[in-house]
């Protein structure tokens, strides 16, 4: 269980433990997404030279990528309060309602996986976002009638995995949409060198990059095998963590070269075994490996599609030759042209 747990994208105990010290409180220590920082940069400026709020952002991509940490840096640019939910959280508009009249002028309301909010609640936020203001129904039957109230002008903050995912009345009410990409190698190497020094911890440069190409694109999971192989090195009394000893924890965690662990080769291979190589569509793939579809398009695919070893077709999922190759499985000739011709 505990190698399963290494890769994924969600939240676990590990993530916690010195989350408020490892996480950037400004635009500068926030490395890569350069330009969301940019466009951040402006519209927080151009705000504050206005003396007005900011226009309501979404962020979407994948989890552990920095959207909560965005959104606590806004924050603090802005130099306003922040409240924070998540849309299965908010489970009455009352509750809705509540938070929103507590606001005050220009503070942020963070709401995470804002795309699960039900329906009811949603219809609160709609007048909320667009004339700061609250209908609220009095009595019941039909002396019910609505009333007005108004609120202090606030910026919502919405975090998606995915921004299909929003119903299109939500989407629109954003002035500010931005898409959070994959970290590069590079750019994961300085997160983790720079989480190393606040935890204390020795690492060599070439020891960070082994790690960051192993953390499939996402902070949250380098972090995470930072503090992991930090362990590993602390108890076979290896004194740093430097290319051979975050190469030995690496491969004890079961985390290869490519950053995949047993639940990706797992899915390749039965793409691959159980379907010549796809295509296979989503419903069917997830039944085969017991895995939510969700969590496939979520958690699995997004790096899986950077590193070239999935293909997304319209009539469902392919392992590429570079798949085959890493999975050291003969890959024959004539597949790639089934590829392209699908594409
Ligand atoms: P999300 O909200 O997208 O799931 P978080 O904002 O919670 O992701 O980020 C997960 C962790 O990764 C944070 O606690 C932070 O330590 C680290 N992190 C995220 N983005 C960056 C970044 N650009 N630079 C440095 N650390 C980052």
């Amino acid at each position: 269980m505990e190698k399963k747990r290494i890769l994924t994208t969600s939240k676990t105990e590990i993530d916690t433990e010195n989350e408020k010290s490892l996480r950037p409180s400004s635009l500068k220590e926030y490395i890569g997404q350069e330009k969301i920082k940019g466009n951040m940069d402006v519209f927080i400026s151009a705000a504050r030279q206005r003396e007005d709020t900011l226009d309501h952002v979404l962020f979407f991509g994948p989890p552990g990528l920095g959207k909560t940490t965005l959104a606590y840096i806004v924050a603090r640019e802005m130099g306003v309060n922040i409240k924070v939910t998540s849309g299965p959280a908010i489970e009455k508009p009352g509750d809705l309602a509540a938070m929103l009249s507590n606001l005050s002028k220009g503070d942020i309301l963070f709401i995470d996986e804002i795309h699960r909010m039900n329906k009811v609640v949603e219809e609160v936020l709609y007048p909320a976002l667009e004339d700061f203001a609250l209908d609220i129904i009095v009595g019941k039957g039909p002396g019910a009638r609505s009333i007005r109230l108004d609120l202090p002008p606030f910026t919502l903050i919405g975090a998606t995995t995915r921004a299909g995912l929003l119903s299109s009345p939500l989407r629109d009410r954003f002035g500010v949409i931005c898409r959070l990409e994959l970290y590069s190698p590079e750019e994961l190497q300085e997160i983790i060198m720079r989480s190393a020094k606040i935890l204390d911890v020795d690492i060599t440069p070439q020891g960070a990059h082994e790690l960051a190409c192993r953390s499939r694109g996402t902070p949250r999971i380098a972090n995470r095998i930072l503090k992991r192989t930090r362990d590993f090195v602390q108890v076979l009394n290896m004194k740093k963590i430097d290319e051979e000893s975050a190469k030995k924890s690496l491969d004890f965690l079961e985390v290869d070269e490519k950053g995949l662990d047993t639940n990706d080769r797992r899915m390749l291979n039965t793409i691959i075994n159980a379907f010549g190589g796809g295509p296979v569509g989503l419903d069917t793939l997830a039944a085969a490996i017991g895995e939510e579809k969700d969590n496939i398009e979520d958690v699995y695919e997004p790096y899986l599609i950077q590193i070239g070893f999935i293909q997304r077709t319209p009539r469902g999922r392919i392992a590429t030759r570079h798949a085959y190759e890493h999975l050291k499985i003969p890959y024959q000739e004539g597949q790639i042209e089934n590829e392209r011709f699908l594409l």
